[in-house]
């Protein structure tokens, strides 16, 4: 099947399992150039699915290189009023979006940070009704990614640019649950499930703690906040529809308690922190902080990570995620989250999400806080699936029930 097909699968998919686009609503697409193929795809699929009005914004790094090269730090700071009354139009018009990442490595490099930083902290604050709007779950939105050649190199430096470019389009759409045999759509109806399923077992056991043990030396134990909720797969957003924001995703993930994690972990794949690759690494921890670690390569990078701030030597996230997904079996290094954070159990330093406890969302931080929430600037996953780990729940009466068994979900 030529690839044309599967991009309009893809692109399909997006539409109507990603943000779920609903009869007579305005759809805003966001893609980089370098995805104009499925960016036009899209829209054509949203208006097909009913769509009164579709809207691109197309982005482009490397003249936003030049933006950043060429303009002052005032000009980059300053967001034009008609770039706030766009969104704002979009926001109370109850708009849906898709978004398509297609990262180009190293657009930025050699760029000033407080350019980038300045230009990215005004934005925040500008367009802060925006995101809030959106991360809020007040309408549907999702995130897929597309393959360019850069990107593709980066992930399969032996290849040739057409060659790289044309394994990392698969590596997308196996991911993505997208083939030639198979209705994508119907697949990530028993995909949904699943994790919602799981969420659902997780939820109603309510278990104290998680204990991780695998032959490489994890010894981990993992206390849970009181009240936490599971989480992953479809979201409702709060107009009652349902949607995915992320293509693909695998994980079902909660919050540890800040205080109560304790012994070991290791690593099982690289962790690439600000463009250095921490290789082989371990974590110890004591009552929730980081009490030593090392790393076969990078220890300094890991060391930046860990000491970051308060926050980033405590745990905000645990996801579990089982050793047959099909990121997990592909062992590739994306470089990007949106398929990384998939590929294994993992854990993050740093910022927790309010989400992962009930009525979280509507509490302040001090609140959350009482709970045993973890605050920090940064959120930094690292995974830690392995093909023979083992978890164990145990309950608050001290029942024990097995979760994971060589790699997999056993409930
Ligand atoms: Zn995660
Ligand atoms: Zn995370």
């Amino acid at each position: 099947m030529p690839k044309e097909i599967l991009v309009e699968k893809l692109a399909n998919l997006a539409v109507k399992i990603g943000a779920n686009v609903q009869k007579d609503q305005i759809v805003v697409v966001n893609a980089p150039i370098e995805a104009a193929d499925i960016a036009r795809k899209v829209v054509k699929s949203a208006y097909e699915a009913g769509a009164k009005k579709v809207t691109i914004f197309w982005r482009d790094e490397i003249s936003g290189r030049y933006s950043y090269e060429y303009e002052t730090i005032e000009t980059l700071s300053d967001i034009p009023q008609y770039s706030i009354d766009r969104m704002r139009y979009f926001v109370d018009n109850g708009a849906c979006v898709v978004s398509i990442v297609s990262p180009i490595p190293g657009a930025n490099k050699g760029v000033d940070p407080s350019k980038i930083q300045a230009a990215g902290i005004a934005s925040s604050k500008a367009l802060g009704f925006y995101r809030e709007h959106m991360m809020g779950n007040r309408s549907q939105w999702t995130i897929i990614a597309a393959s360019n050649p850069i990107w593709a190199k980066k992930v399969f430096p032996n290849m040739d640019e057409a060659e790289a470019d044309e394994a990392l389009w698969q590596a997308i759409f196996n991911a993505s649950r997208v083939n030639e045999t198979t209705d994508p759509i119907e697949e990530w109806n028993k995909h949904n499930k699943s994790l919602i399923d799981h969420n659902k077992i997780l939820n109603d056991y309510q278990f104290e703690s998680l204990h991780f043990t695998n032959s490489l030396g994890t010894d981990l134990t993992i206390k849970l906040v009181d009240n936490h909720v599971w989480s992953g797969g479809q979201e409702k957003a709060t107009t009652g529809v349902v949607f995915n924001p992320n293509i693909p995703t695998e994980e079902n993930f909660t919050m540890p308690h800040k205080y109560g994690v304790n012994g070991k972990v290791v690593a099982t794949k690289p962790l690439d922190y600000q463009g250095n690759l921490i290789e082989d690494f371990w974590l110890e921890f004591k009552d929730g902080k980081v009490v030593n670690y090392d790393a076969k390569k990078e220890k300094s990078t890991l060391k930046n990570l860990i000491e970051f701030d308060e926050g980033s030597s405590y745990l905000g996230e645990v996801a579990l995620i089982s050793y047959n997904s099909p990121i997990s079996q592909a062992n590739i290094l994306f470089f990007n989250t949106l398929f990384d954070e998939n590929a294994s159990c993992h854990l993050a330093l740093g910022r927790a999400y309010p989400m992962n406890i009930k009525g979280g969302t509507s509490m302040d931080i001090k609140e959350l806080e009482k709970y045993g929430y973890n605050n920090s600037m940064s959120h930094s996953d690292f995974m830690f699936g392995s093909e023979d780990m083992n978890i164990v729940g145990f309950k608050k009466d001290g029942t024990k029930v097995q979760i994971f068994k060589d790699g997999n979900f056993v409930i």
